[in-house]
């Protein structure tokens, strides 16, 4: 099927109090690995292109990469674009046929994140392109340290804009290969009470599968991206296929025998997130 937008697979997570998984991609195996999860999960599936996948692959490419993955679905498939730091880079990914961009403006001051995510908003609209905000900060494990996002900034941020979907910190961190994050519950109930918009954490790995399950049933996240522990799982199934073979060599075959097992998490994670 066509690509869908995240507004559209946001609003089915909604009917059903499920969590959409964001999934950070780095290559076609792992994409593919992901969309045939969904397929089997019978789950929507968001490909995202992060900084890291676009420093590596021109965005254009990750363009046509995910609608050649998505005309082959049977479940809806976003492309995404994910942190998009400037206009320019938003654009780019709407040219190059994305459905959904993040554009995050969250190290900017508040007024600044606001006209910046307003600008990109317009661009997007024309195209029927989806958008995610972020407004406070989301901090990296041994990185930059999170601000957690205010009650002020969330209420005058979604006032101001009119995006698709919101990224906000609240205990979440990215790129945490155990799962350890404590989320602020009080101030996620508070930041919901002063919007509407579906919420998205972004750190998913780091977050316990219980409170996953509590972030869709008793609250309003509607996404939740997943990267670190897809990609431990990817790396660890290569190097146990190359201790067990040492005579492989090429590039292909190791990386799709690594696909069944990283399909076979990813349904997991889709299952549990989105339910049966
Ligand atoms: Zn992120």
């Amino acid at each position: 099927m066509p690509l869908a937008t995240l507004k559209k697979v946001l609003a089915a997570a909604d009917a059903r109090q499920a969590l959409c998984l964001g999934f950070v991609c780095q290559g076609w195996e792992d994409s593919r690995a992901y969309v045939r999860a969904g397929e089997a999960a019978g789950a929507p599936v968001i490909l995202s292109a992060g900084p890291g996948a676009r420093a590596n692959m021109p965005v254009s490419l990750w363009g046509e990469l995910f609608r050649e993955l998505a005309k082959g679905a049977t479940v809806p498939v976003v492309a995404h674009l994910d942190h998009g730091r400037t206009l320019e880079e938003c654009v780019s990914a709407i040219e190059a046929g994305f459905s959904s961009v993040m554009i995050d403006g969250s190290a900017l001051a508040l007024d600044e994140n606001i006209a910046l995510t307003n600008a990109v908003t317009q661009a997007a609209r024309k195209f029927g392109v989806s958008v995610e905000a972020e407004v406070g900060q989301v901090g990296y494990e041994d990185g930059a340290p999170s601000e957690g996002t205010t009650l002020v900034e969330a209420q005058t941020f979604a006032a101001q804009t009119q995006i698709d979907a919101l990224a906000i910190s609240v205990g979440n961190l990215h790129l945490q290969t155990k799962d350890r994050a404590r989320i602020d519950w009080q101030r996620l109930a508070e930041i919901e009470a002063v919007t509407s918009v579906p919420l998205v954490l972004h750190g998913g790995s780091g977050i316990l599968p219980e409170d996953r399950l509590r972030l869709a049933r008793e609250h309003r996240v509607r996404k939740l991206n997943v990267g670190t522990e897809l990609r431990m799982r990817f790396g660890s199934t290569i190097r146990a296929t190359l201790e067990a073979d040492p005579a492989l060599f090429d590039r292909t075959t190791i990386l799709t025998k690594a696909e069944p097992a990283l399909a076979a998490l990813a349904q997991d994670l889709l299952t549990q997130s989105w339910g049966q």
